[in-house]
């Protein structure tokens, strides 16, 4: 007997000592006793199914926590949600399984949030009526009891700097005890703490009135805001991935079981986090409540239309609407009617989503709500597209968000192109900070220059580009050329005899044919290329990363298009062309010289041809 005793405990021991050590931290958010005894059994089960390891649990607290994991010192984290998307953004640990527990006969792996006041407030019916009340939520960093709270008041377009909350600690019990004792008009909690209450005999839900009430079929608890993921597993980024997939194979199993009892924790494949990132971002929470970094660097204003008269009416109505919003929360409600009346597309935004939209933004992202918008993106910055010069605002400058950018530039004109069901705009962007106490705000007013810019920079016969937009693009695409060592080519045509076709069949048939000339070229193009009508007869095209064997064979396919074109009237037409690549190190003026010249030599042997040099 004593032998097989000590020959069981040699086992045990060498088992211990020849199995590999893996660690689980586990946040403690209350004492680490309590959540050494809550793991252990998970630790316990983990070893028994995985034999050649040695699962330990680690009750962490917050900046412990970190710490392990900044340094590399666990296998395995399980925390709340909210901190898992903080260690997943900041040191890319990645879930592996979510918790569920088994909770009134229902296995839940999600929670959310509620908002409450007592039954009897007559003044409180829906989350619009609390703005000015008192508001008890647990703390600053909880999921379910502020944040999901505060991103549902978001979403309602409300301004959450103005409310008035009060912290009151875990638990989470607390806040609905300053509810019932009118210490506070309303309160925040997370789900199922009501319910749980009411079991326990310490309130009645009646003595309730939950506000902004969501209906959920596959959710048993009375909710106020959006679902989301329990508390997760995550592996560490140098967690081995045969290590990993045995611990989700066996925590996946573990909840298989017939009776599951009340409060059985059990795991789930992994839920989707990014709402949490989404909320965490929207209420700059950390890891998103670091301030931009602004760095000033100095970019090449290429493109300058002024609109003086127009600028100066917009930034005195900025600074108006910048000024009353600060003033008072009564004049807040002014200065949304004033945007919602402006037919300039306005926002507020900080810079990352938006806060408030006023009516002709809605109307021209073809949104009928904010919501509805915030649902498909998170900032008016992710429809921003970029140009064929860098002249378009991008979500971010120079590392800088576009909002920050434009505020710290004024003496630039800020441009953002929006495609919305294929029609483009053109907008010149106004900005002005609405505050920065707490949060970043910023309005943004949005003018649409696409008309004006249109008629500047296209030749009003051909539509296709003037001059002036041409020098401009061909400046631009010079110094890429020059920057990344690619071939640029130029292709410079004139019609043959057309003083001829004037003089026969009269000017307005003639400005027929130019504009055709202009469409032929224009759709015998590539869509980096650029045709621009260089004056009278002549025109020119830009072809960015073409070398000039294939910008004559673009020439010569077109020198035969036009040639073949029966045009009206007139019938056929031929056009010269001279074609040219740039030299390294060339300067744009040489260039052009060149092709000018071949053109000439075109014309000189006999027209209709293409001259290469
Ligand atoms: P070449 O083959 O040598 O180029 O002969 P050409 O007759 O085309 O050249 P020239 O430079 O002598 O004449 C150009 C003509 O183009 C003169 C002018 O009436 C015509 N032209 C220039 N701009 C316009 C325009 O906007 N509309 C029309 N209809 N004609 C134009
Ligand atoms: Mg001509
Ligand atoms: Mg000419």
């Amino acid at each position: 007997m004593l032998i097989k005793i000590l020959l069981s405990l040699f086992i045990m021991v060498t088992s211990v000592f020849s199995s590999e050590n893996v660690t689980i931290g586990v946040l403690a958010f209350r004492s680490k006793a309590d959540t050494l005894k809550e793991w252990e059994p998970t630790a316990q089960y983990l070893n028994q199914k995985e034999p050649a390891y040695a699962f330990t649990i680690i009750p962490l607290n917050y900046p412990e926590l970190n710490d392990a994991v900044k340094n590399n010192k666990l296998d395995f984290v399980i925390s709340n949600s909210g901190h898992y998307v903080y260690l997943e953004k900041k040191y890319h640990i990645s879930r592996i399984a979510t918790m569920m527990y088994y909770k009134n006969g229902q296995w839940l792996d999600r929670f959310g949030g509620v908002i409450f006041t007592r039954s009897e407030r007559s003044d409180i019916k829906t989350i619009d009526d609390i703005k000015e009340k008192k508001i008890a939520a647990v703390d600053a960093e909880s999921l379910g009891g502020y944040a999901a709270q505060m991103y549902e008041l978001l979403n309602h377009e409300m301004n959450t700097d103005d409310l008035n909350i009060h912290f009151t600690g875990m638990p989470h019990k607390q806040v609905v005890k300053e509810v019932l004792d009118g210490k506070a008009d309303v309160g925040f909690v997370r789900t199922d703490l009501l319910e749980g209450m009411e079991k326990e005999g310490v309130i009645q839900l009646s003595q309730l009135k939950i506000l902004n009430l969501q209906k959920s079929d596959n959710f048993p608890y009375l909710l106020s805001t959006e679902l989301y993921p329990e508390w997760p597993i995550a592996r560490m980024v140098h967690t081995s991935k045969e290590l990993s997939n045995k611990v989700v194979v066996a925590l996946l199993q573990r909840n298989i079981h017939d009776k599951p009892e009340e409060g059985d924790i059990g795991w789930s494949s992994p839920l989707e986090y990014s709402q949490v990132h989404q909320i965490f971002l929207a209420l700059r929470m950390p890891p998103y409540d670091q301030p931009e970094v602004f760095t000033l660097t100095d970019i090449v204003n290429k493109y300058k239309i002024t609109i003086l008269s127009f600028s100066f009416i917009t930034v005195v109505f900025l600074f108006l609407i910048a000024w009353m919003y600060r003033k008072n929360s009564y004049e807040k409600v002014y200065v949304k009617s004033i945007l919602d009346a402006s037919p300039n597309p306005t926002v507020v935004t900080n810079g990352e989503f938006l806060v408030s939209a006023n009516k002709s933004m809605l109307a021209f992202l073809g949104y009928a709500t904010l919501a509805e918008f915030k649902r498909e993106h998170n900032c008016v910055c992710d429809l921003f597209e970029e140009g064929d010069t860098d002249e378009y605002l991008q979500p971010l400058m120079d590392d800088t968000i576009w909002i920050k950018y434009v505020i710290d530039h004024p003496e630039r004109e800020h441009k953002a192109k929006i495609t919305i069901n294929g029609e483009t705009t053109i907008f010149k962007i106004d900005a002005s900070i609405l505050g920065f106490k707490k949060r970043f705000r910023a309005i943004a007013i949005f003018t649409d220059i696409s008309l004006m810019l249109n008629q500047s920079t296209s030749d009003a016969l051909t539509h296709v580009a003037n001059r002036l937009h041409f020098d401009l693009l061909f400046e631009h695409a010079l110094h890429i050329a020059q920057r990344e060592k690619s071939p640029l080519s130029v292709i410079f045509f004139d019609i043959d005899h057309f003083k001829h076709v004037n003089d026969t069949f009269g000017h307005l048939i003639g400005d027929d044919v130019l504009r055709k000339i202009a469409e032929i070229s224009k759709n015998s193009l590539r869509k980096s290329d650029v045709v621009a009508r260089w004056g009278g007869e002549e025109f020119i095209i830009l072809l960015p990363n073409t070398p000039v064997i294939y910008a004559t064979q673009v020439a010569e396919h077109l020198r035969q298009s036009i040639e073949f074109q029966a045009f009206d009237i007139v019938g056929h037409i031929t056009c010269s062309f001279g074609v040219s690549e740039l030299y390294e190190d060339e300067v744009e003026d040489t260039l052009l010289r060149r092709v000018d010249e071949l053109l000439y030599n075109a014309k000189a042997n006999g027209r209709n041809t293409v001259v290469v040099g």
